[in-house]
């Protein structure tokens, strides 16, 4: 019996914790299997040592994930650089996924630390990055508040006009709850919009050149966009600005 759990495998010929539906943002996920302890341990040992195939490993999986991405930014966060490996579905938990490739996720200090979620939460908390499919539609928005001299973009979740279901749409609630993304993106967002109104202020009452730059934040936008998708914080970022300060252009 016990010989016959250790052989078991998690899904049906399937050696990836994830699963993809054709581009939707659907995931499932297999129940933890309760190894013997010295087996858990042994898989938790093959991440743990330093040996050369998995230096290897972890290089491949950073390379293949900045060459998609096109950056070398954290895909939970998209605010700071990959620093660290993330397992998505936690050692603890899934002790036999621990060099497996697409769960090894390269994410930034700060994700890290606010994630730490393990058990029976595996997978649910946080947006798997590789699958997550939601550049289709914008649901970050961000407006701008304005006291006195102090600009404060202010970042918000809205599905009304997406086609994401009420399910991916609690997700994205919880990844950005779990992550404290609104706190992070508007704290890493003022510098941005301060730049920007500096740059306003000088072509300020000047058409031409205000038209100009316009132009030159519609590109920046769009740029982004390919990179990172729509739901980039400097997309929603300067899409908020360029409607607050240059709507009448
Ligand atoms: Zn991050």
């Amino acid at each position: 019996m016990q010989a016959e759990q250790r052989l078991k495998p998690h899904e049906p010929g399937s050696a990836c914790p994830v699963t993809a539906k054709s581009g939707q943002a659907v995931l499932s996920f297999p129940a933890p299997i309760t190894w013997e302890p010295e087996t858990a341990e042994c898989f938790k040992r093959l991440y743990d040592s330093r040996s050369e195939p998995l230096a290897r490993l972890k290089e491949l999986v950073r390379g293949a994930l900045q060459a998609t991405m096109r950056s070398t930014r954290c895909p939970y966060c998209l605010i700071q650089k990959g620093r660290v490996f993330d397992h998505f579905l936690d050692k603890a938990s899934f002790p036999e996924f621990s060099i497996e490739p697409t769960n090894l996720v390269y994410v930034c200090s700060e994700c890290n630390e606010e994630k730490n979620w393990s058990g029976e939460n595996a997978g649910t908390d946080v947006l798997f990055p590789y699958f997550a499919g939601l550049d289709r539609n914008v649901f970050l928005q961000c407006r701008i508040d304005v006291f006195g001299d102090i600009i404060l973009p202010v970042f918000y979740l809205e599905f009304t006009d997406c086609e994401i279901d009420s399910e991916m749409a609690y997700r994205i609630q919880r990844h950005f709850d779990k992550l404290n993304l609104k706190d992070r993106l508007e704290t890493e967002s003022i510098e941005f919009a301060r730049n920007f109104v500096t740059k306003y202020r000088f072509r300020e009452g000047n058409v031409d050149e205000l038209q100009i730059f316009k132009e030159f934040y519609e590109e920046e936008i769009e740029l982004n966009r390919k990179t990172y998708g729509p739901n980039f914080f400097l997309c929603r970022l300067y899409r908020a600005l360029i409607d607050h300060y240059l709507g009448e252009l």
